[in-house]
């Protein structure tokens, strides 16, 4: 099946004055069209590395990223961020902020506008449009960060943490509207995470790293037979507890 992402053999050093660290060696992996994979792996191991090297941010040392089977290089697809912070600005109203991005790539123009009043009243932040971020509680701010992102129609979402910042609470609940709007637009989407729990939620795969210098482990495919397939179902289903004890093993073997 044709990929949208492609990693072949990927190696990646930092070079300080203290000397050479190893971060990944000879990664590969592969991401179909709507796919939703995790990354996990112990902390430190060269996770945001990986996240740097398929944005663009950093060049690896050997090996070759592919977009939509061109070099990342020759590669005009648009990428789209989730972080851990939301980055709206608080000068702006929601509906502004959402239109910033467009802005800055300089495709604000009467359809974008169109669309993120549309993307609005689709998640619910309609009556919010005009308000300012600091009136919204952390899942919206988070569906709106979502929806500034979709906005400018990315062909791979990037998702670096982008719970952590929550409480736990807050988090599970967060985490299931944003995995369920990302499963509605079709969008691939890497999602980084410590959290074991929420990689077997969210994804379709699990990548599971080795301790530094990271190679992968493991990719463990991840189904459900929920008639309801949610993250929050997920977590209440019988094969959650199974998943999650075999990547557990996986990590802890591995140390
Ligand atoms: P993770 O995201 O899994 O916690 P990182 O990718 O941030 O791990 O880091 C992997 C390793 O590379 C760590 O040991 C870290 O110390 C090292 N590292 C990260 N950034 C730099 C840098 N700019 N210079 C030198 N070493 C770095």
């Amino acid at each position: 099946m044709r990929s949208i992402l492609e990693l072949k053999n990927i190696n990646y050093s930092y070079h300080t004055p203290e000397g050479e660290t190893p971060a990944l060696s000879g990664i590969s992996f592969a991401l179909a069209p709507g796919e939703f994979a995790a990354v996990v792996g112990p902390s430190g191991c060269g996770k945001s590395t990986l996240l740097s090297l398929i944005a663009g941010l950093m060049t690896p040392d050997s090996g070759e990223i592919t977009l939509n089977g061109k070099p990342l290089t020759e590669n005009s697809s648009n990428i789209g961020y989730m972080l851990q912070h939301d980055h709206l600005f608080e000068w702006r109203t929601v509906y502004r902020n959402i239109l910033l991005g467009a802005e800055i790539n300089r495709t604000l123009n009467a359809e974008t506008k169109k669309r993120a009043s549309e993307l609005l009243e689709q998640y619910g932040l309609k009556q919010f449009a005009r308000s300012k971020p600091s009136q919204l509680s952390g899942g919206m701010r988070q569906r709106a960060a979502l929806i500034r992102t979709l906005l400018l129609e990315p062909e791979l979402l990037l998702l670096d943490e982008p719970f952590s910042a929550l409480d736990y609470q807050t988090r599970l609940t967060v985490s299931d509207d944003i995995g369920q709007i990302i499963r509605r637009s079709g969008k691939t989407a890497l999602l980084v995470t410590h959290d074991l729990s929420e990689a077997v939620s969210l994804a379709d795969r699990v990548i599971i790293l080795s301790e530094r210098p990271a190679s992968v482990l493991r990719i463990v495919p991840v189904s459900f037979a929920l008639e309801n397939d949610t993250p929050l179902n997920r977590r209440n289903a019988p094969e959650f507890k199974t998943y999650f004890n075999q990547i557990w093993k996986e990590l802890n073997h591995d140390e």
